[in-house]
């Protein structure tokens, strides 16, 4: 017998037939002996809509009314996933985020939850009632109904697993787990068994809207294991734990890449201190979040030095190195959007050593070429041309011997 959250995402609630299936579910982990809490989403595409209304209604929106009106998707699900289960003979209860409560802070439409009343349910639930909960909202300092920003169920069902100090937080969702890459690329993707978090946080785009980034550091913080699993089929999923639980720690678990990256170089800038903070003071004043960063030795008094960025951010970073031309004293400056980033992480690179001179070799018998380099203590990430990016993954996930047999 354990104490278990589920949680169902909007494809998995999409229609009466689906929440009739996850009731199922939810009703086999019942029988098995187990105290379950449930965690819904709105049904797939209706928190799309609710916020389309608003910005119907005007595009400057109070925050409020937003959240008023956004949390009602959840409402409606919890309400129906409570019914499918008394239908199917369980004894169930809806609750939304005010009447637990799941206590946030003021950030209506992105809030943060503070702290969840979890005795009630545990109360329930040792009685034999299944808590439904609906995600994604929560009750701000001003007696209000907040929300937790998009996708922010996740969230709200690790943080009431580590509420009830639950085993395990099982997200179903409309994929079977997290791969170890992105398997539209690479058909001979694997899917992994275990994850470490700090893994799935690095393998983000692996993971892309899989799990809420939040979510993902919440489970790391509060110790709660994750499995992320499909609601389609009975196949194991991934499950996202502490380095403790893995006792074989590949080199790589997985390569991430992004075609969100631009790159800047700066060339011909004097060298002497201050130029570094004359030439990213200003780009962090306005926010542009910078990532990789390379500066040569210089030969002549001057150096070239190149950074990454959001390609988002390209035009605004290169506005702001214009209007800084006279302090910093380049020569010129060149910009390219045209590349993307490859990583490849893992725990264990640790205790491995060889994973970069693996990575630039296998480039290397491809003929890529690697513009920027930068590393971490468990990623290695190089820059390439963006028309590289498939080839670059493919290769190295046979490199680091990722490939199904
Ligand atoms: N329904 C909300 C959204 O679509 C929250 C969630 O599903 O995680 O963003
Ligand atoms: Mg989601």
């Amino acid at each position: 017998m354990a104490r278990i959250v589920m949680k169902f995402g909007g494809t998995s609630v999409a229609d009466l037939d689906r929440i009739r299936a996850a009731a199922g579910r939810v009703a086999r982990e019942v029988e098995a002996g187990n105290q379950v809490a449930v965690v819904v989403s709105a049904m797939a595409g209706v928190t799309n809509q609710l916020v389309g209304w608003c910005q119907s209604l005007s595009p400057l929106h109070d925050a409020r009314e937003y959240d008023a009106v956004v949390a009602t998707g959840e409402q409606v699900t919890a309400g129906l996933m409570a019914i499918a289960l008394q239908a199917q003979g369980v004894e169930a209860r809806s609750w939304q985020g005010w009447q637990i409560p799941v206590v946030t802070d003021g950030a209506h439409g992105a809030a943060r939850i503070e702290r969840i009343e979890g005795k009630g349910l545990i109360h329930r639930m040792e009685t034999g009632q299944v808590a439904v909960v609906t995600g994604f909202q929560g009750l701000g300092p001003d007696r209000r109904t907040t929300t937790l920003g998009r996708g922010g169920s996740d969230t709200s069902a690790v943080a009431l697993a580590a509420a009830l100090a639950a085993e395990r937080c099982d997200i179903y969702t409309d994929v079977d787990g997290i791969y170890t890459t992105d398997p539209r690329i690479v058909p001979k993707a694997r899917k992994l068994a275990r994850i470490t978090y700090e893994e799935m946080l690095e393998l983000a785009s692996v993971g892309a809207k899989v799990l809420q980034t939040r979510s993902v550091e919440l489970a790391m913080k509060e110790r709660v294991r994750v499995q992320v699993r499909s609601s389609f089929t009975d196949a194991p999923g991934t499950l996202v734990v502490d380095e403790d639980e893995i006792v074989e720690k590949p080199m790589v678990a997985g390569i991430a890449y992004s075609r969100d990256e631009a790159k800047i170089t700066v060339r011909s800038v004097p060298d002497r201190p201050g130029i570094a903070a004359a030439l990213f003071g200003p780009l962090a004043a306005a926010n542009v979040n910078v990532d990789m960063i390379v500066q040569n030795v210089a030969a002549d008094g001057t150096t070239d030095l190149t950074f990454t960025l959001g390609k988002a951010d390209l035009p605004r970073a290169r506005r702001l190195l214009d209007d800084a031309h006279e302090a910093i004293g380049y020569a010129e400056i060149a910009a390219d959007a045209d590349v993307a980033k490859i990583s490849v992480v893992g725990v264990g690179m640790r205790s491995h050593a060889g994973v970069a001179s693996t990575m630039f070799r296998a480039l290397a018998e491809k003929a890529i070429n690697i513009q920027v380099i930068s590393t971490s203590e468990i990623k290695v990430s190089v820059l390439v041309g963006a028309e590289y990016t498939e080839l670059a993954v493919r290769a190295l996930h046979t490199a680091y011997g990722l490939d199904v047999a």
